[in-house]
């Protein structure tokens, strides 16, 4: 990210002070939530509608004081704000794209930052939001691929980061108002930085909220979540999350496959393909999504799209061909767009659809496999960024 660039706005200089030892409220699950406001005097029998009020204040309503949530109690509200807090990441600074695309730096707890990126179109606003600071995994051809994971994000800082932005669009319906259905903010991608399956719990319980009618209230349909390609963990988000799956497949044989998602060492394509054919059956979903980023003489022949439409025969899918979007240093060229308009054409003769992704915020590096904060190498060493791995990441290659 350019620090000159005329159209950032810088947003936050001091960090915000929380009230010492309160527990924050957002991104707790129903059953934790329950438990927390038990442990700390509501009595147990009224818990669960207390839970249900206050989900409302907070994801339907956009309320972060307890004393504005009038339908509690005033001993009550002063009870929640002596032992909890409503509170999200930082906004640091805000880019506006001449596209209309907002990239936000969000500071997180420890003062960590990643990035989230809005992107806004005719039908939709589609937030991409990002699981974890870095990556464990080493995607040859993406930017977040350079960076060590930092850490896993929590629960709370992933759908706060939601809930940042729609304070950012202002999008925060008044109390008892009637439902708008026309939201700016209508659809998630877990797409930002991060795999997200390496951080499932709290990507879970995050995506939780973001489709209960108590929480954010978006349908399991306008979420969709990017992995590389952990198989174990596909079932699984079938079953636990629900939402729509995009997979970065990105090649059609082993070896090409190996060098670009090195993950695919370990679960090769055939293995992820056994995976995926599960995957809609099991979350009653429709199609999957196979990204597929265009390098120039590298995954871009006509041999590479017949074999692609071979490979995923009997899949439910469409193809989503990513030009490559480039970042300083990197190894690979975009394809052009005559060798992606014919690489599409293959696809789609064979009864796929197969959009080419427009790229968007490409003048202020908010486009996919852009995003890695400049910031986090700034401040740490090579050393302490691998310590901290190796305590608090979740493995991987
Ligand atoms: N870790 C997850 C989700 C984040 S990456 C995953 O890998 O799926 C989101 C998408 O951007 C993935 O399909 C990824 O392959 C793609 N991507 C990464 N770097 C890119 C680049 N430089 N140009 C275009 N797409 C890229
Ligand atoms: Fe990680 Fe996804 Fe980038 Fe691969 S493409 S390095 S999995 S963020």
């Amino acid at each position: 990210m350019s620090a000159s660039a005329p159209i950032t706005h810088d947003v936050l200089t001091v960090p915000r002070k929380m009230p010492e030892g309160a527990i924050n409220l957002v991104g707790l699950t129903r059953p934790a939530m329950t438990e927390a406001l038990i442990a700390h005097g509501t009595p147990e029998r009224q818990a669960k509608m207390r839970v249900n009020q206050i989900w409302t204040w907070i994801y339907q309503w956009g309320v972060r004081d307890f004393a504005q949530m009038t339908n509690l109690s005033k001993t009550y509200r002063a009870e929640l704000a002596e032992h909890f807090t409503v509170s999200l990441p930082e906004m640091v600074s805000k880019q506006v794209s001449s596209d209309g695309t907002r990239k936000y730096l969000a500071r997180i707890a420890g003062g960590h930052e990643v990035e989230v990126v809005y992107i806004p179109e005719e039908d939709r606003g589609t937030l991409c939001v990002s699981s974890q600071v870095g990556c464990t995994l080493t995607c040859s051809f993406c930017h977040t691929g350079t960076q060590k994971l930092v850490r896993n994000l929590t629960a709370g800082e992933i759908v706060g980061q939601i809930m940042m932005v729609r304070d950012d669009l202002d999008e925060w319906p008044t109390p008892g108002a009637p439902k708008d259905e026309t939201r700016l903010l209508s659809n998630i991608v877990l797409m930002g930085m991060g795999e997200p399956l390496y951080n499932f719990d709290n990507v879970r319980d995050a995506m939780k909220i973001a489709m209960d009618p108590e929480g954010i209230q978006l349908s399991r349909r306008r979420i969709t979540l990017s992995t590389s390609g952990v198989v174990p963990e596909i079932a699984r988000a079938a079953e636990e999350i629900g939402c729509l799956l995009a997979v970065s497949f990105h090649a059609t044989t082993d070896e090409v496959r190996d060098r670009l998602v090195p993950i695919n060492k370990r679960w090769n394509i055939e293995t992820l393909l056994e995976a995926l054919r599960e995957y809609p059956r099991l979350s009653n979903s429709e199609r999957i999504t196979f990204e597929y980023v265009m390098l120039k003489d590298v995954n871009d022949s006509d041999e590479d799209a017949r074999r692609l439409v071979q490979l995923i025969k009997g899949i439910p899918a469409k193809i989503n061909l990513i030009p490559f979007n480039e970042w300083p240093g990197a190894p690979y060229q975009r394809s052009s767009n005559n060798r992606i308009r014919a690489f599409a054409d293959i696809i789609y003769k064979a009864g796929y659809a197969s959009p080419i992704r427009t790229p968007r915020g490409e003048d202020i590096m908010a486009a996919c496999g852009q995003l890695k904060s400049a910031t986090e190498r700034a401040r740490k060493s090579r050393a302490q960024i691998e310590a901290e791995t190796h305590s608090g990441g979740p493995g991987g290659e």
